[in-house]
């Protein structure tokens, strides 16, 4: 089982177990601009530099917590390797020269270009208050933050979190969203999001918990959150005590890669089990081509999170609308030549659902490669790969898929 404060970086090495273990200590010690690469990694390349300098310039966020930095394989020089699938969720570099070029520029080619003006998943009719989106009848989900633990760069709210805009608006919408909540009684489930809502303290989580709890309609109460990856000592004694304390029903658990689940991310689950809470523990894991878009990652991904009692749940597919969306994406069709060579193969219940995500909601892609009458594999009038499929109301959708490539 890992020891990330074993693991520590050198620059690390004078803090104490005790320091390293607060979850506090770790964002106030995060790695949060470009200014500060040279101090945690005195060979930093240059080139790399740029690239950070230049995605913190397009106004991007980018911080990487001690605890991250201790997952990611270094190199002789003590640099990240290039390739550690940790290093590349956080860093916004992934290749050679060739790929600095478009990455200095952060260009991509294709329709699913990125662009701070889109957004991939918020529709503004459904936004019944600036924080609070009511897409599907029986639930909503609460933006508590626009800030996060660290910054990942696949991020699909990239528009509230990588692009550094305050956008929601905060908690000053908590009681308007509230009473917008109290009219509408279909609203049976609230989830909380962000950015990552566990960036606020226990005591206000407290109060918003306390205050979801007072509406009799609310009978499922979610948190989604990136702790267990940028910071796993977030999930404090302190924290899991309201889980229990406020009925809880689900935690997300955002994972991507097996060398996530380290001893100090089980160590995090053990503690929700012993606060007694009844919080489910459900695995939401976005595909990201050089990351895990590997059956054998994949499959260590799924049973390991099986074996520490989290249950994989969404198989993501990695949406249009990214600042790296030509990098980080397969298409829909090679993340499922990777999902049925899992599928029968290890036990059922550490498979997840592969999902395609769209603003019109959420849609399972078929397990047949052909496709199916209601999701039809296609290309647009420019040759682009799409996918038409009918949505939950019965609608025809339109999703931008990615091109594929040669893969495994
Ligand atoms: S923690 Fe979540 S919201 Fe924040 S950057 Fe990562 S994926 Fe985005």
């Amino acid at each position: 089982m890992t020891d990330s404060y074993r693991q520590r970086p050198d620059f690390f090495a004078d803090v104490g177990k005790r320091a390293w273990k607060d979850w506090t200590w770790q964002q106030r010690n995060a790695l949060r601009s470009c200014s500060g690469l040279k101090s945690f990694f005195s060979l930093f390349p240059v080139r790399w530099e740029r690239v950070a300098c230049e995605w913190e310039r397009k106004g991007f966020r980018f911080m990487v917590t001690p605890y991250v930095l201790s997952l990611i394989k270094r190199d002789k020089k003590g640099n990240p390797r290039e390739n550690d699938p940790v290093w590349r969720q956080v860093f916004p570099y992934f290749g050679g020269d060739k790929a600095f070029e478009v990455r200095g520029t952060l260009k991509v080619a294709g329709p699913d270009e990125y662009s701070p003006l889109k957004e991939n998943w918020e529709e503004a009719r459904e936004m019944i208050t600036p924080i609070c989106q009511h897409k599907y009848e029986n639930r909503a989900i609460i933006f508590v933050a626009d800030s996060c633990l660290g910054y990942c760069m696949y991020c699909f709210r990239s528009l509230q979190s990588c692009a550094g805009e305050e956008r929601h608006g905060g908690l000053s919408l908590w009681e308007k969203t509230l009473k917008e909540i109290r009219k509408r009684p279909e609203i049976e489930e609230v989830i909380l999001s962000g950015g990552d809502p566990l960036i606020l303290s226990n005591d206000m989580l407290g109060k918003l918990l306390g205050s979801l709890r007072k509406i009799k309609t609310i009978r499922f109460i979610r948190i989604h959150t990136r702790a267990w990856t940028h910071n796993p000592f977030r999930i404090d004694h302190e924290f899991c005590a309201l889980l229990k304390k406020y009925a809880v029903t689900e935690m997300g658990v955002h994972t991507i890669h097996p060398n996530e689940i380290s001893g100090d991310f089980q160590a995090a689950v053990g503690r929700v089990r012993e606060s007694g809470a009844r919080t489910m523990l459900l695995a939401d894991i976005p595909l990201i081509k050089g990351v895990n878009d590997n059956v054998s990652v994949l499959r260590k991904l799924f049973t390991g999170l099986y074996g520490v009692g989290v249950k994989p749940y969404y198989l993501s597919h990695n949406m249009p609308n990214i600042p790296h969306a030509a990098e980080q994406r397969t298409s829909v069709r090679e993340g499922l030549v990777l999902y049925n060579k899992l599928k029968r193969r290890i036990s059922n219940p550490a498979m997840p659902e592969y999902i395609i995500t769209h603003k019109s909601g959420k849609k399972t892609v078929p397990e047949c490669a052909e496709g199916t009458p209601d999701f039809v594999y296609g290309k647009d009038k420019n040759g682009w790969p799409v996918i038409h499929f009918r949505d939950w109301n019965g609608k025809w959708q339109t999703y931008l898929d990615a091109k594929g490539q040669k893969m495994m």
